[in-house]
């Protein structure tokens, strides 16, 4: 799959629900909506949906949310898109957590040929960790984490910059990461749906943050091999790896490989923009995938060329009205 700026399409991201068991600030309001389950697609329509995308050259698939953990009997969903790793069709099956649920389901994703994982945690510290996510609980995180650890799997620590929050917590996390083996890559806030504050409050540039690492340590450019947001430092004091995800003050759309479905079936060729094609209905239409490998080829091919993310105070709300939970962090 190219697109019309000529990249290569070879990455999927698909957010298998839009629930959680948190509430994180930059994430979503308190009394979050969620879809109706009605709305969902079923696994196996999920199942479908990948293998359609894996049939046309995708060779990195990630499951997200959301929270994908809690989704019931997600298990089933990885265990049958493993089968895409046996015949080596996909190079890579993986997913993002809030790591809730990782102690009972890490040796499993093992099993299944995962071997990498996200996980998604901003701060150490007890208090401040049940203020960001409102409803979790850290030890149940670090038990996920370790876990996945003692699975075999690597384990990638993903933190949101939050301004007054856990910025000065970054070296101590990083400090932490590192000593394990884990790598660290900081997040800039988004623009993403109503949150119920601010986003003024919450944004703090990672180039700050950067700046203030580097007066204590030793940061080395790596080059970028991974066609997204992220780049990476060698921290020489460490001998960690750091990566920073600046939407806002990099523009990195010029070699975006990805794209991403709802759990409603609703592909985004772009994080930041409206853009939608439905492939729910080309979906049920037929049990063949005719339909469905037709109305992909036309939304990749109507791919935005960048995103235009903004946030100032004349401009202090979303500039895309939908969640991170539903289009998949
Ligand atoms: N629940 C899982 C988790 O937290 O890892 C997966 C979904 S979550 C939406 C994916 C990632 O998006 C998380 O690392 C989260 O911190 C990040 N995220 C959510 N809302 C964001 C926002 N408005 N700006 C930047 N990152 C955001
Ligand atoms: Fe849930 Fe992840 Fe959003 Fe936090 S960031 S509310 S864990 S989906």
């Amino acid at each position: 799959m190219t697109d019309p700026f000529g990249r290569t399409i070879s990455y999927l991201r698909v957010s298998i629900t839009d629930r959680c068991d948190f509430r994180c600030v930059y994430c979503m309001s308190e009394d979050m909506t969620f879809l109706p389950r009605a709305d969902l697609l079923t696994l196996e329509e999920l199942d479908r949906l990948c293998s359609a995308f894996i049939a046309k050259g995708v060779r990195k698939l990630r499951l997200t949310g959301g929270e994908p953990l809690v989704r019931r009997n997600m298990m089933s969903l990885v265990r049958s898109l493993s089968r895409h790793l046996t015949t080596g069709a996909l190079n890579e099956l993986t997913l993002t957590t809030n790591g809730s649920q990782l102690e009972r389901f890490a040796a499993e994703l093992a099993d299944c040929g995962v071997r990498r994982i996200n996980v998604s945690l901003d701060t150490l510290d007890p208090a401040k960790f049940r203020a960001i996510t409102r409803w979790g609980d850290l030890d149940k995180v670090l038990a996920g984490i370790a876990a996945a650890r003692a699975a075999g799997l690597a384990v990638k620590i993903n933190a949101v910059a939050l301004k007054n929050s856990n910025e000065d917590e970054i070296p101590a996390l990083m400090e932490w990461a590192h000593g394990l083996g884990m790598g660290l890559t900081l997040i800039e806030v988004m623009p993403l749906g109503e949150i119920g504050e601010g986003r003024i409050d919450q944004y703090v540039p990672l180039s700050l943050v950067r700046a203030r690492l580097a007066k204590q340590y030793t940061l080395t450019d790596l080059a970028d091999d991974t066609g997204g947001p992220a780049r990476y430092v060698a921290v020489g004091e460490t001998g960690g790896k750091l990566g920073f995800i600046t939407p806002m003050t990099h523009n990195f759309c010029e070699s975006c490989n990805r794209v991403r479905i709802t759990c409603t079936g609703t592909l985004h060729t772009c994080l930041g923009h409206e853009d939608a094609s439905d492939l729910r209905k080309p979906l049920r239409a037929s049990a063949d995938d005719q339909l469905l490998g037709e109305a992909i080829d036309r939304a990749i091919g109507l791919k935005p060329k960048g995103h235009d993310f903004i946030i100032d105070r004349r401009h202090d709300r979303p500039s895309v009205s939908r969640h991170m939970s539903v289009t998949g962090g």
